[in-house]
This record gives C-alpha cells, sequence and structure tokens, in this order.
C-alpha cells in the first residue's frame, strides 16, 4: 500500500496544480502521488485501474505544454503509446472515429 501524502485540503490547493513536473527528484514522486489521488489511480482516458500508470502531459511538451501539474494526467500504457505526441482533441477525435468506425463494421 502507498503511501498517500496529500490530504484533501492540499489537494485543491491552487499552489500545487501550478507546481512543475520534474521527473526523477523528489518533487516528481509527490506530484506522481497527488496524480493517482487525482484520477482515482485510473487512466484518465479509458478508466482502466490496477494497471501500471504513466504520467502524461494532456498537452504534449512536443507542442509547447507546460510541466505544470495542472497539465498532467495519468495513462496507462496502452493509451500513452497510442496517444503518442498528439494533442489531446485529436487522439479523442481518433478514438471516436476508430470507435464508430468499429460500431459500423
Ligand atoms: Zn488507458
Amino acid at each position: 500500500m502507498e503511501r498517500v501524502r496529500f490530504d484533501t485540503q492540499r489537494l485543491n490547493h491552487p499552489e500545487i496544480a501550478g507546481i512543475e513536473y520534474q521527473q526523477g527528484e523528489l518533487l516528481g514522486y509527490e506530484v506522481r502521488e497527488y496524480l493517482l489521488t487525482k484520477w482515482n489511480r485510473q487512466c484518465a482516458y479509458c478508466g482502466a485501474s490496477d494497471v501500471p500508470l504513466q504520467v502524461e502531459h494532456i498537452h504534449p511538451k512536443s507542442k509547447g505544454g507546460s510541466n505544470r501539474v495542472s497539465n498532467l494526467c495519468l495513462a496507462c500504457q496502452p493509451c500513452n503509446l497510442k496517444k503518442g505526441t498528439q494533442p489531446i482533441k485529436q487522439f479523442l477525435a481518433m478514438q471516436l472515429t476508430s470507435d464508430l468506425r468499429y460500431s459500423v463494421g
């Protein structure tokens, strides 16, 4: 069982949403814990739980997205791979398109 480092009050603290994520540092670990709590330990895209989750930039860094926590979510590996560096809107549109294609046959 992982230790939850953020209580509800800190979770909603705007200063935390403004923290910049730095992978590999203590701050990064705490931010990951914050995200796990915020997203109920589920993939932000497909809702999968009990799977390894990766910190994901909603607006890709390569497209000018920030490292701020408000730009971060959690994604399972399949979703992370599928999304790649696409903008979130394009990724969701693609999901929708493939769903439609699937239901149409
Ligand atoms: Zn997923």
